[in-house]
């Protein structure tokens, strides 16, 4: 059975007392159910956040462990502020800075080799929706970063998918688009691997998920759960989000 996960990508936003203020704000509210919550902040502000009840991560790394990488941070840099995760393929890692699938495998196997966790994003733009070739997209994805894992690396392993025309705008995708997605993406790892290793991996939704349609898509027996941008910078709205498992 995979894990159900809320994940809350605050991108390059707030500053150190807000972030602070919201984890604080967040540990009030944490509540009973088996739901596994995640903060991804700015990695400034990690090292001073409670990691109690919290999973803390990195919204980015390199996948070198140190060295001439101006701007850069390292696994070994991210767990020595007391991060244990990261996410790779985020679609503006992919669009604003250039990552790309060969660049994104690099990071998992250095993610592997650390011992350290990763959500692993893909997702389709726009244009690849309308041209209906969205499946494919998100299968090359997954082949050319994912699919060379061992049966035990795959194990457990998060996948987010988020299309990419969903991220920020407000246009979320419908429960039917993202379970239809999500149900492929397992069984593309059940081709690939076997039924019961796709059965371990969560596979979270992300793109303007909400409070008023987290319970819906959270409901398709494929999603496993949510990576949250914009609505995870309000604690009210994040935890009702958390809470949509109820
Ligand atoms: C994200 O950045 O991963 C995301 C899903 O953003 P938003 O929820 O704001 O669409």
């Amino acid at each position: 059975m995979p894990k159900k996960i809320v994940a809350g990508n605050w991108k390059m936003n707030l500053n150190a007392s807000d972030a602070n203020a919201l984890i604080s704000a967040l540990e009030k509210k944490q509540n009973t159910l088996d739901v596994e919550v995640m903060a991804f902040p700015p990695s400034l502000f990690i090292s001073g956040l409670s990691k109690e009840k919290i999973r803390i991560g990195v919204q980015n790394f390199y996948s070198k462990d140190k060295g001439a990488y101006t701007g850069e941070i390292s696994i070994l840099q991210a767990k020595s502020v007391g991060a244990s995760i990261g996410l790779i393929g985020h679609s503006e890692r992919r669009s604003l800075f250039g990552e790309t699938n060969e660049l994104l495998k690099d990071k998992v196997d250095a993610a592997l080799s650390q011992g350290f966790s990763f959500i692993f994003c893909c997702g389709e733009p726009l244009e690849v929706r309308e041209a209906g070739k969205e499946n494919e997209f998100v299968k090359k994805q997954l082949e050319e970063s994912l699919f060379h894992l061992s049966e035990e690396e795959m194990k457990g392993c998060v996948i987010a998918y988020e299309p990419v025309w969903a991220i920020g705008t407000g246009r979320t995708a419908t429960s039917e688009q993202a379970e239809n997605m999500h149900k492929e993406i397992r069984s593309w790892i059940a081709e690939e691997y076997k039924k019961e290793v796709a059965e371990t991996v969560s596979i979270l939704y992300g793109g303007s998920c909400k409070p008023s349609n987290a319970r819906e898509l959270f409901a398709c027996p494929n999603v496993d759960g949510g990576l949250i941008g914009g609505a995870s910078l309000n604690v009210e709205d994040f935890s009702s989000i958390i809470n949509s498992f109820e």
